[in-house]
């Protein structure tokens, strides 16, 4: 008997990009929920020294190390790439990538502008980019504290310091969604990645 060839169509790899509280976590999550969607798109957890917010699971929305480990992994190669981020390190492990895109599986990721450049660098082919907006800052400032009551008044201070500049590379990705109605921002975000997904 002749052995079939198993020839995937490499996975295509979605990365949702936008300031903190934008709700990218939030979209990509839901949008995994979604039956028909989940079967095709998983979502890839990045390595980060940020500690733990309170709700956050180990291995499930990151994985949390120390910056010895991070400095580890990076130095092993073990990190497609990465970056720096109010202090703390973020990285996308390479296995978990490779892995997922060889079965032909369509990866979901969460990065900032840095980490959307470099992949779309290494997969120019099969790269979409997404980027969140906030309805304003306002609304941003509320989420930020809404989502953890714990964060510090300085560390919300940075993070919207960052949002005002993140928002001008919006012009740099494929796609720009606004995110004022949850449910509007996720059926125009279902609707892109149907388009990519097939394409
Ligand atoms: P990000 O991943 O971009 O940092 P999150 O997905 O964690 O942002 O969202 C930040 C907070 O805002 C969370 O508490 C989330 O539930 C909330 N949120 C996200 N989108 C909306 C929306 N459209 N309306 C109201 N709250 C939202
Ligand atoms: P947060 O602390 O809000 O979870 O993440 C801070 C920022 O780091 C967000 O813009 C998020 O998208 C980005 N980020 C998270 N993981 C990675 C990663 O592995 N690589 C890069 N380049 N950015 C990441």
């Amino acid at each position: 008997m002749k052995a079939k060839k198993i020839q995937n169509k490499p996975g295509k790899i979605f990365i949702i990009s936008g300031p903190s509280g934008s709700g990218k976590t939030t979209l990509l999550s839901r949008l995994i929920q979604d039956k028909k969607i989940g079967k095709l798109l998983a979502k890839s957890r990045s390595v980060t020294t940020r500690p733990r917010r309170s709700g956050e699971k180990q291995g499930k929305d990151y994985f949390f190390v120390t910056k010895d480990e991070f400095r580890r992994l990076v130095k092993a190669k073990k990190i497609l790439e990465w970056t720096r981020y109010l202090g703390y390190y973020y990285g996308t492990p390479k296995e978990l990538v490779e892995k997922q895109l060889k079965r032909g599986k369509h990866l979901g990721f969460c990065l900032d502008l840095k980490g959307a450049r470099v992949l779309k660098k290494i997969y120019p082919h099969n790269t979409v980019t997404v980027f969140v907006l906030p309805p304003s800052l306002n609304v941003l400032k509320a989420r930020i504290e809404g989502r953890c009551r714990e964060t510090d008044k300085k560390e919300i201070t940075q993070r919207l310091r960052m949002a005002k500049r993140e928002i001008l590379s919006a012009a740099q990705f494929n796609y720009r969604i606004l995110n004022r109605s949850l449910r509007v921002a996720l059926k125009e975000l279902r609707k892109i990645f149907l388009k990519e997904s097939s394409a």
